[in-house]
């Protein structure tokens, strides 16, 4: 390949589902590899199994890339010199180019029934032989093919492999990847219906939209000898190929599966991570710079990225490492986009209470997710046992002196300030003498309901002198109870 060309890479998703969040890795990495050689990214929507396809999918999926800040240079919705960039409306494109390999006898009409192809694999297994198209219409002649046309028997384009020959292809991570052409099938390039199968149509896509370097999953790996086959039909340059690893499950082997939880690109922002936390986490997912900088911004990424230090081996998708690198990117937001975020999430809150809590939540929170349970206590009463208050082992009549002495304390106060409250509650304690850890257990249980929570204290006055009056009397009901 001609070092004078363009990077042109591609993502091109199905739009059979959501995008998976492997799949995002790998748009993560096509993009940067194009960015980093001022090439272009391109998404191109391969929507030929139409029997799969998924209301909806393609403007979530885009929307996704958009999400990501993964701007595409040519595109579905922004169009580009190469479109369309929807496998569906370029028909006319492929019936041109199996012609072409039909007039070269690289290509042939199969007329085979799926019922006889089912038999026919049924005999191959029970042989114990892979199953393989056994080649039954590449006998038949020019003639008979035109009568069965003509009649209208249905047909599908199949592929004509060549006979034992050994072919190689470069992969940028594993290197030569040899296999004989025995194994392959005569695959199907054009259904029954005229839709192009996926092998087909990328190849055609690939070679006119000049892209110049496939990244893919390693899932492809076993489809690309077929589409080396057509390169070479086609004479036409092949790209560069890049199988990227798959992501591991941490808890379970094997690939991430949704049993284990989020795995689609999307969940993971409505769980509240933040789009730069979970790129920079996917940069680290297979990649390494060889280096101890583990932070980067997608222009810091854009320049270091390189396919060297692309790993062999599958990354464990380590959600604990995910959840540090959100905290982290948490932490580095202005108030102010926290706030947009705790809206987004908690949209109950308030603008003075978000004021409050922003500084008592920014430095703890993991996801904003988490928000809407931890602070479930500022919109409803949560239900808890009486146990629950007596968790550290306090005594009944403590717990109920505690909380009585404590709701005189905080409604005879001139305001419902953090920095007052807290500085006569410690005083109480001491005056009391009791146990720290007792006191706040019960008191937090109290407010909140829960033994885990944000800070207590500095979260009354979100919650505010009445509601905070009256959670102490739920509290005292249960203890006489
Ligand atoms: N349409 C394929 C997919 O859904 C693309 C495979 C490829 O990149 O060649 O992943």
């Amino acid at each position: 390949m001609s070092s004078t060309k363009t990077i042109r890479t591609r993502m091109a998703p199905s739009p059979t589902g959501d995008l998976h969040i492997g799949s995002l890795r790998t748009a993560l990495y096509a993009y940067a590899y194009a960015k980093q050689n001022n090439g272009k990214f391109i998404i191109r929507v391969e929507d030929t199994d139409q029997k799969r396809l998924v209301e909806g999918a393609m403007p979530r999926t885009l929307q996704i890339f958009k999400d990501f800040n993964l701007v595409y240079d040519e595109g579905p919705d922004v169009g580009g010199p190469y479109g369309p960039y929807i496998q569906t409306e370029r028909l006319e494109i492929y019936k041109k180019y199996i012609q072409e390999l039909l007039n070269k006898k690289l290509a042939y009409y199969c007329f085979c029934s799926p019922k006889r192809l089912d038999e026919m694999r049924l005999v191959q297994k029970a042989a114990k032989k892979i199953p393989k198209y056994d080649r039954q219409c590449l006998k038949l002649s020019d003639k008979e093919i035109q009568t069965k046309l003509k009649n209208g028997e249905k047909y599908v384009i199949r592929l004509k492999v060549p006979d034992n020959q050994n072919i190689s292809f470069n992969d940028q991570i594993r290197g030569k990847i040899t296999f004989n052409t025995n194994e392959v099938d005569d695959q199907v390039l054009i259904k029954s219906n005229g839709i192009p199968t996926y092998h087909f149509a990328v190849v055609v896509d690939d070679h006119l939209m000049q892209i110049t370097q496939i990244m893919r999953g390693e899932e492809w790996i076993s489809s690309t000898p077929k589409q080396v086959i057509l390169y070479n039909y086609f004479g036409w340059e092949m790209p560069e190929f890049c199988h990227l690893t798959v992501l591991l499950d941490p808890t379970h082997p094997g690939k991430m599966s949704k049993r284990f939880g989020s795995v689609m690109a999307r969940q993971f922002l409505d769980d509240g991570y933040l789009p730069e936390a979970l790129l920079n986490f996917l940069m680290l997912l297979g990649w390494n710079s060889g280096t101890e900088q583990e932070l980067y911004t997608l222009e810091e990424f854009i320049k270091a990225f390189n396919l060297e230090h692309l790993h062999k081996k599958s990354p464990i998708f380590d959600r604990k490492k995910l959840d540090y690198f959100n905290g982290l990117y948490i932490r580095k937001l202005s108030d102010e986009k926290f706030g947009e975020y705790f809206k987004k999430f908690l949209p109950e809150i308030t603008d003075n209470q978000i004021k409050i809590l922003t500084p008592v939540l920014k430095e703890r929170i993991v996801k904003f997710s988490d928000l809407k349970e931890s602070l479930k206590f500022l919109f409803e009463d949560v239900n808890y046992g009486k146990e629950l208050l007596l968790k550290k082992g306090t005594d009944p009549k403590s717990a109920i002196d505690m909380l009585t002495k404590t709701k005189s304390l905080l409604s005879g106060l001139s305001t419902f300030d953090f920095q007052i409250i807290q500085t006569e509650i410690l005083n109480l304690l001491k005056e009391n003498n009791w146990n720290t850890g007792e006191y706040f257990m019960v008191f937090r249980v109290a407010i909140c309901g829960s033994a885990f929570t944000p800070p207590v204290v500095e979260c009354l006055p979100a919650l505010g002198l009445n509601n905070t009056l009256r959670k102490i009397d739920v509290a005292l009901h249960h203890l006489s109870d």
